[in-house]
């Protein structure tokens, strides 16, 4: 489903270049639960938005369902990334001036989704997390548990493919991580693909594979029975 050959990534910045990935190559099968660990900075985010299809490589090959992407413009990319793939981030990136439910809505108007469709969609999403109940709240007034949930609500309305998570855990409380955390579980045994960046041990527990990387490089992989 999706596989990388070697890939590296440089940033420049004035004088400075980093190299953030030092050739990666992996392959990550549909319905699989993947957790990507490793120390900080080691190129985890920066994998992660590679494989999302937020930023391209500088070097190697990136197969996405069958598709070259590594050099794909910008455009390009967000055409593909729409209905195929969900984010959610430790720091949830909701929109602020939307409330719940506008935002869980938003991919779908990216979609041209039609009006009656994408609220039926919408509610149906806010419902599974449990979040109907805060519908017209904005998301200063949730606690980090709503606010996850909100944005696991919105990564999944147009049900994509994958859903990555880059450590979507680390602002939460045990209680609402574990919440979390079976929410993932959940949507990956229905079929959805979840990548996960973690630094829990507990967290990576949920996942099929442990994918170390140290250095820009992968290190060692685990497989989970
Ligand atoms: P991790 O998520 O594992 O903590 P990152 O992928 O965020 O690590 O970063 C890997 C390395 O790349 C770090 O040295 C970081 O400073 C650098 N880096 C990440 N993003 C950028 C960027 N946009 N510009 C310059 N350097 C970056
Ligand atoms: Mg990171």
């Amino acid at each position: 489903m999706i596989k990388t050959v070697n890939l590296q990534k440089v940033f420049t910045t004035e004088e400075v270049e980093t190299t953030a990935l030092n050739g990666i190559s992996l392959e990550i099968q549909d319905g699989e639960f993947v957790a990507i660990m490793g120390p900080s900075g080691c190129g985890k985010s920066t994998l992660l938005n590679i494989l999302g299809l937020l930023d391209n490589p500088s070097l190697g090959e990136y197969h996405f369902y069958g598709t070259e992407v590594a050099k794909m413009p910008e455009r390009s990319r967000a055409q593909l990334r729409k209905g195929n793939i969900g984010f959610v981030f430790q720091s949830f990136n909701l929109i602020d001036e939307l409330t719940v439910y506008e935002n869980v809505e938003l991919p779908l108007l990216y979609l041209k989704v039609p009006a009656a469709d994408r609220k039926k969609r919408a509610e149906a999403s806010l419902e599974r997390m449990n979040m109907m109940h805060r519908r017209n709240h904005f998301p200063q007034q949730l606690s980090g548990g709503q606010q996850q949930r909100t944005a696991i609500a919105r990564a999944v309305v147009a049900t994509p493919k994958m859903i990555l998570a880059d450590e979507p855990t680390g602002n939460l409380d045990s209680s609402n991580g574990e919440q979390v955390m079976n929410l993932l579980r959940e949507l990956n045994n229905e079929g959805t693909t979840i990548v996960m960046v973690t630094h829990s041990p507990h967290d990576s527990g949920f996942a099929h594979r442990v994918i170390n990387l140290f250095d820009g490089k992968v290190v060692t992989e685990n497989f989970h029975v």
